[in-house]
């Protein structure tokens, strides 16, 4: 009798808090290549480390107070690709093998609203075959290109919506969004201690706690995620405890892999 070894396939999307620093970097890369030699295929999308876009903008605002979209999009694009590739060095140095794509090379095309662009497709063929060669592949959050060839941004916290795009043009199996609390609470904990985490809620609910000004996850990418119906699981970088799941209805959550 043939043994089924069943891949599960997991996009990563790792934010500025997880990654604010090369030691945050190297717990990070330990994190994909356990996840990665426990047989799974992983893809990973990354944020700017820390407050890089912030102090990208300062720099652009000390120059000019109105600067050219196109040039600021481009600046901003390059706070993703500082991570990416450290992440990519982390990840060898820990003994496995990934490769970045910055969002044009991962295939993320977006219409030309420059600072607020729509994701139109997303044809990850690069992706896909660095995953079909074993390796862990990192893409850059919250950029892609527009048809004229130009780099452009999604809006602030655009790596959420990234991370989803990605994982439901790869088909993933979920798409765990990492950050430094332990899922979504019922208020925030870092200032509420009595919080409580949620361990399961709704794509609607969170929308609507998005839509009263609770930024747990970017709209868009909520919203993104019910409409292909993937399963999201909010979680922390810096634990290994479950956070919290948005499955569509139906999904048992005992069949998401990487729960532990
Ligand atoms: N680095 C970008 C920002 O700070 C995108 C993101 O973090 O999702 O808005
Ligand atoms: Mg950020």
């Amino acid at each position: 009798m043939e043994d089924w070894i069943l891949v599960a396939l997991i996009v990563q999307k790792y934010g500025g808090s997880s990654v604010a620093d090369t030691d945050s970097i190297k717990r990070v890369a330990k994190r994909i290549v356990e996840t990665k030699k426990a047989g799974n295929s992983v893809a990973v999308v990354v944020s700017a480390m820390g407050d890089t876009t912030d102090d990208l903008i300062d720099q652009a605002m000390s120059i000019d107070s109105n600067p050219p979209a196109r040039e600021m999009d481009m600046l901003m694009t390059a706070g993703e690709r500082i991570s990416m590739s450290l992440l990519a060095m982390a990840i060898h140095s820990a003994g496995s093998h990934a490769y970045s794509f910055t969002g044009s090379q991962a295939g993320f095309m977006t219409d030309a609203q420059f600072g607020a662009a729509h994701i139109k497709s997303v044809r990850p063929e690069r992706v896909r075959r660095a995953l079909g060669k074993g390796s862990v592949a990192i893409v850059a959050g919250f950029q892609g290109m527009n048809d004229s060839g130009d780099y452009t941004t999604l809006g602030r916290g655009g790596s959420d919506t990234s991370a989803v795009a990605l994982a439901v043009a790869l088909h993933a199996d979920v798409c765990e969004i990492y950050t430094d609390v332990d899922g979504i609470f019922t208020a925030d904990p870092r200032i509420v201690p009595t919080a409580k985490r949620i361990p399961a809620i709704s794509y609607d609910a969170i929308l609507e706690m998005a839509s009263c000004g609770s930024k747990v996850l970017a709209l868009r990418c909520v919203e993104y995620a019910q409409r292909f119906s993937m399963p999201l699981h909010v979680r922390s970088s810096f634990s290994h405890r479950p956070g919290t799941l948005v499955l569509p209805d139906g999904v048992d959550p005992r069949t998401l892999p990487n729960l532990s």
